[in-house]
This record gives structure tokens, C-alpha cells and sequence, in this order.
């Protein structure tokens, strides 16, 4: 479908933006309303080829698509959908938030390579707070202070925004307080653009005495095709451990079915699920939303159809809690 870039920046910089153009190359010709399109007002629409070219042609409703087109849904009001739904921002230094003992989560950079039209996000997008260069220091005088930090989450945004080069002199820093031991990083970077595990970044990681982690963001089985599967090993041969959290979004993989894949799909790539994550209560994103009574059978059915390791956890963000709350329901 495409000619790819090698370089994850170029491929970057090639990012489809206009809902129009989206459409035009997935030969969807289905009539589309006005407010479909004007919703790139309220979030920008950002989709990376990689990401396009693993749609299906000519299906309006393609779980990949649902996520990232903008949609007069999104104009829609509802009580209890709110812009910050995470209010409680615990941050202890610009760009750091340390809500849970053991870790600490640095806000690397705060864009994103893919809008996700469910984001909590979506309502500050160019919010500049993410940690920058003269603050590093600071943090490393936090994580001294903190004996017990033990992991640092590099987070966003996404971290892999940042380049290669920012990434090692990070982690440099990091490495030199000695009672941290892990590193871990919550991206979408790679599944939507695979050429962003570069052998440099994998070097710095292999080179770390600090264990490695990323945990992937994948909602849906499409989201893993032959490309990813193929960068993803860069990272499984050098036995970097591999996780995945995922969103449970309605009318994109709010079945057994569809859940029961993903789980299937990211084992065969080396990716164990960790989280799944019920949404959180922002504006603009009712449509993806489904209460937790309608979701009982799904946690059952997948607590009856897979195996223990191949069940994500399923949790909510809360505030003022001392991890993600489980959610058990029944
Ligand atoms: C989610 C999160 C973490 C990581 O929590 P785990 O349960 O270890 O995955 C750490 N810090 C913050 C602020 C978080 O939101
Ligand atoms: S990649 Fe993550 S942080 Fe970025 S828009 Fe998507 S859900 Fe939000």
C-alpha cells in the first residue's frame, strides 16, 4: 500500500492529518457528515502510514480506523464526561509524577505520533509539561532522595518521541542511582510506526544495567501485522521483557472474541497483556464507553476461554489511591 521511509522520523513526518485524505486512501466512500470531519477541531486527527496500511480497504467500521477518525460523536455531551478526568495530578516536579511507592513516571515528552480519539488526553494536547533537559538533574536528586523508587516509568505522551540520543543521555543519568533497577516504557510509538526500534535504542537498552520493560499500547489483533512482528524481535531476541495494556473500547473489542485474539495474537510476538484498562470519563469520548454491568460476561468469558497468563488485569485509574484499583466484576 505504501512505500515506507526507513527512518521513523521521516516515516513520521508523513503522518496523514486531513480525515479526507484518511478516507480517500482506505477507498471509503461512504457518505460522511460535516461534523465527522469538524471533530479534528476538538483533537487534532494524526495517523501514521504504518498504522493505515494494516485497515481494512472500503470498511468505515475497521476496529483501527474507529480509533484514530474523528467522529460527530465527539460533539455529544454527556453528564460525568469531563475534560480532566484525572484531576488528581500528583506532580512533585514539573514532568514527574510519583503517585505509587515503588515507582515514579516521567512525562518524557508529551506528544503523541496517533491522535486516539479515546485519549484523556485529547483535550491538552499541546499542554507543555513534560520534563525537559534543565529539569534532569532535579529528578535525579528526587530519585536519590527516594530510596524506595525502585523503577522509572518513562511515559507521556509517548517517550519515544523523543530521539535516540535524548533517550541514552537519560538513561545515563538514571543508571547512576543505584537503587533503581528497571526502566520501563509505555509507548504506541512502535505500533504504529515499527521503524521506531532502531538497533541504536536497542543498543542503549542492551548496553543498561537496568532491566528493560515496554509495555505496548495495542487495542485490537489487526493492530500486529508482519512488520511489527518482524522490529518486534529486534527487542525479544535481546530479551527485553515485552508487555501490552490495551483500552476497552466499545464497538472495537468489547467481545470475548476480540479479547481472546489479542491475547492469542500478542503471545505469538512475544508480548505478554498486562493491563486493560476501562475508560476513563472524558469528553468527547461516550461512544467508546461502556458501563461495567455490560461487561461482566466479557470478563468471564475470558477468564473462561484463556489461559491465566494470557488474562490482562483489568483496572481503572482513581484518585488518591496506592496503585490502579482491580476491577473484579461479577
Ligand atoms: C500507572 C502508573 C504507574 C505504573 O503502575 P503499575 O501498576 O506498576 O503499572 C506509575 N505511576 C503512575 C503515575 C501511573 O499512573
Ligand atoms: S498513544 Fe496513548 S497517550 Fe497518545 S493519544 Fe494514544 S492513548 Fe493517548
Amino acid at each position: 500500500m505504501f512505500e515506507y521511509e526507513s527512518s521513523w522520523q521521516k516515516e513520521l513526518a508523513k503522518t496523514i492529518t486531513d480525515p479526507k485524505v484518511l478516507l480517500t486512501l482506505l477507498d471509503i466512500n461512504t457518505e460522511q457528515s460535516e461534523g465527522d470531519f469538524a471533530a479534528r477541531q476538538l483533537f487534532p486527527v494524526r495517523v501514521p502510514r504504518p498504522f493505515i496500511a494494516k485497515m481494512e480497504k472500503g470498511n468505515i467500521n475497521d476496529p483501527l480506523l474507529k480509533q484514530v477518525m474523528a467522529s460527530a460523536l465527539e460533539f455529544e455531551e454527556k453528564a460525568g464526561f469531563v475534560a480532566d478526568p484525572l484531576a488528581e495530578h500528583e506532580s512533585v516536579l514539573p514532568g514527574v509524577l510519583h503517585k505509587y511507592k515503588s515507582r515514579v513516571l516521567l512525562m518524557v515528552k508529551t506528544g503523541c505520533a496517533v491522535n486516539c480519539r479515546y485519549c484523556f488526553r485529547r483535550h491538552f494536547p499541546y499542554q507543555e509539561n513534560s520534563l525537559n533537559k534543565q529539569n534532569w538533574p532535579k529528578v535525579i536528586t528526587y530519585l536519590q532522595n527516594n530510596p524506595d523508587i525502585n523503577e522509572v516509568v518513562l511515559s507521556g505522551g509517548d517517550p519515544l518521541m523523543a530521539s535516540d540520543k535524548h533517550l541514552s543521555e537519560l538513561i545515563a543519568l538514571i543508571e547512576t542511582v543505584d537503587h533503581i533497577k528497571r526502566i520501563r516504557f509505555h509507548t504506541r510509538l512502535p505500533v504504529v510506526i515499527p521503524q521506531r526500534i532502531t538497533s541504536e535504542l536497542t543498543q542503549t537498552l542492551l548496553n543498561s544495567r537496568l532491566k528493560t520493560i515496554m509495555v505496548l499500547h495495542i487495542n485490537h489483533a489487526n493492530e500486529i501485522d508482519e512488520l511489527l512482528a518482524q522490529y518486534l524481535s529486534k527487542w525479544r531476541n535481546h530479551k527485553i521483557t515485552l508487555l501490552n495494556q490495551s483500552v476497552l473500547l466499545k464497538g472495537i473489542n468489547d467481545s470475548v472474541e476480540t479479547l481472546v485474539e489479542l491475547s492469542e495474537r500478542l503471545f505469538e510476538v512475544g508480548i505478554l497483556p498486562y493491563y486493560i484498562h476501562l475508560l476513563d470519563k472524558v469528553a468527547g469520548a461516550a461512544h467508546f464507553y461502556r458501563a461495567d454491568e455490560e461487561l461482566v460476561s466479557i470478563q468471564q468469558g475470558l477468564l473462561a476461554e484463556l489461559p491465566g497468563f494470557l488474562v490482562p488485569k483489568w483496572a481503572r485509574e482513581e484518585a488518591g489511591l496506592l496503585s490502579k484499583s482491580p476491577v473484579v466484576l461479577s
